[in-house]
């Protein structure tokens, strides 16, 4: 895995017959500024690249997004509610795996050497070229257990 600048990215993409087009710049830029923790859904960067006063559709995004997480460039994240949402794909140190609350959606995300490892050494024995290893842990947080507590 490799992290990606615009230049190592307008290189491979172009290796693989992709070309780096203003617009996928743009998408990826909004994705390499985003604090820590945080994961857009489609409409989500809609929204931002229209207060930026950028025109892309809808649909160019959702397309840009499938290709770059099938790239191994962003990693898609399904939360509770159904939306995919996506991220920057990072390499360790800041490779990391989600704990999720099904009903309130709150995600906490936590490193963990020996799942990337696992993913890794399966890959390589298998001959695979790994893009993203990530685990995905559905709970129910604090908050919403203490709600769901009967009264009394
Ligand atoms: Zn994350
Ligand atoms: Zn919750």
């Amino acid at each position: 895995m490799a992290i990606y600048t615009a230049t190592s990215l307008k290189a491979e993409l172009n290796e693989r017959g992709w070309r780096l087009t203003p617009q996928r710049e743009t998408i990826l830029q909004v994705f390499q500024n985003l604090p820590e923790g945080n994961h857009l859904s489609a409409e989500d960067l809609y929204n931002h690249l229209h207060r930026q006063g950028e025109n892309i559709s809808l649909s160019t995004i959702y397309r840009t997004l499938k290709l770059m997480a099938r790239m191994g460039i962003l990693r898609e994240l399904e939360l509770a509610e159904g939306h995919k949402h996506y991220e920057i794909n990072q390499p360790a140190p800041h490779h990391h795996h989600h704990l999720i609350c099904v009903r309130c959606n709150k995600t906490i995300e936590f490193k963990n050497d020996s799942v990337l490892k696992t993913g890794t050494k399966t890959a390589q024995r298998e001959g695979y070229y790994l893009l993203d290893c990530q685990m995905t842990i559905h709970a129910i947080c604090p908050a919403c257990q203490r709600a769901l507590l009967p009264l009394g």
